[in-house]
């Protein structure tokens, strides 16, 4: 089987060619910089090898690519891409733009296993896991189909499709990947990884790649947080909130909860003011998001007054509270809406999503 040369940073790469090729770092690093380079398709693109290298590389390794299988549009400006992976699965990603900020929200399964019930995502069940170059290639294609309009992306976020968390190994790969300055080049501290609370693996993040963390937290206790959270029941809010205290925070930086507002699950002022104990003596800023409805997810979304009562709690007990605008509402491709149709299994059979 041919080496999947996206999947790999650049030391790993640098290591391959030494190994398979019998040929000095700086090549690697050659063929680094033009596996990153916006609209490489093919080794023959890359000039400056020798032939006989570039058919020792098109021999021992392949440049996997991604298929444009559709976009969306929203009205404002939000853009939604459809991608299909060389087995025929599909994933998403959504390019926000903002006055200040362009963001690419990425995907890092196709699907996902940890069944929250306010996701559409969850429906699917994890069809499988994203290799490295699955998920910084995502980053690729789109810079590759945005151009130069209406600039260039600044911000990654882990938020797409799938927990990144339970793709650790693959997420870390790639996120070497697009921070390396012969790759895209992203500052890792542009970088936020969210997570439904894996503490073991949010510690592990921390202790090797400086990236933000978000959090989300739904729910200000166990009971109602199992509930709408099947995580919980295995990593509950104690074990979750140590995990928090000890990820090694850059200096001047606040770990992002994020709390979806239910209308009457989870939105009431109680639930503010026990979120605000929860979260007190971390450095924390929680982020709300009123709930995008979508069919088939049995959850409403509450009143603007509601949720403004519900963050004025929060910014009464001393906390950095904001209510994040839903982007795409009407692409669904705001939070929890993202849900790839017509998933095919590596053999090619359909998967059902509804049944998953
Ligand atoms: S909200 Fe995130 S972690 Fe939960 S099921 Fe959806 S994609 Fe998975």
């Amino acid at each position: 089987m041919k080496a999947d040369l996206r999947s790999l940073p650049r030391d790993e790469l640098e290591a391959w060619v030494r190994d398979e090729l019998g040929l000095p770092a700086w090549r690697g690093r050659q063929v680094f910089r033009w596996l990153w380079r916006p609209g490489t398709v093919s080794f023959q693109q890359m000039t400056d090898l020798g032939k006989d290298l570039r058919a020792a590389l098109a021999e021992a390794g392949e440049i996997r690519g991604f298929t444009a299988a559709g976009e969306q549009r929203s009205a404002d400006g939000t853009r939604k891409f459809l991608w299909r992976l060389p087995d025929g699965a599909r994933v998403e990603s959504v390019y926000i733009p903002e006055e200040r900020r362009r963001t690419l929200c990425v995907s890092s399964q196709v699907g996902c296993a940890m069944g929250c019930r306010f996701c559409r995502t969850a429906r699917m069940g994890l069809v499988r896991q994203l290799t490295p170059g699955e998920i910084a290639g995502q980053v690729l294609a789109a810079v590759e189909r945005l151009g130069d309009a209406p600039g260039p992306v600044r911000n990654l976020v882990f938020m797409g499709m799938g927990e990144p968390l339970a793709n650790l190994p693959a997420l870390a790969r790639a996120i070497r990947i697009l921070a390396d300055d012969l790759g895209l080049n992203f500052s890792t501290r542009r970088i936020t990884v969210s997570t439904c609370g894996l503490p073991r693996q949010m510690l592990e993040l921390g202790r090797s790649l400086d990236v933000g963390l978000a959090v989300s937290l739904h729910a200000p206790d166990d009971e109602l947080r199992s509930r709408l959270m099947p995580v919980n029941r295995r990593h509950p809010l104690a074990e979750l909130l140590e995990a928090c205290r000890r990820y090694p925070l850059p200096r001047r930086r606040r770990i992002t909860f994020e709390y979806l507002l239910l209308a009457g699950v989870n939105d009431a002022p109680a639930h503010a003011r026990r979120l605000a104990d929860l979260l007190r003596g971390l450095r924390a800023k929680v982020n709300l998001i009123p709930f995008n409805e979508c069919p088939g997810i049995p959850f409403r979304r509450p009143s603007d007054h509601r949720v403004e009562a519900f963050r004025q709690v929060l910014l009464e007990a001393g906390l950095n509270a904001t209510v994040r605008r839903s982007r795409g509402t009407d692409i669904a491709a705001a939070c929890g809406q993202l849900y790839a149709e017509d998933q095919r299994t590596a053999d090619g059979r359909e998967k059902d999503a509804a049944a998953a």
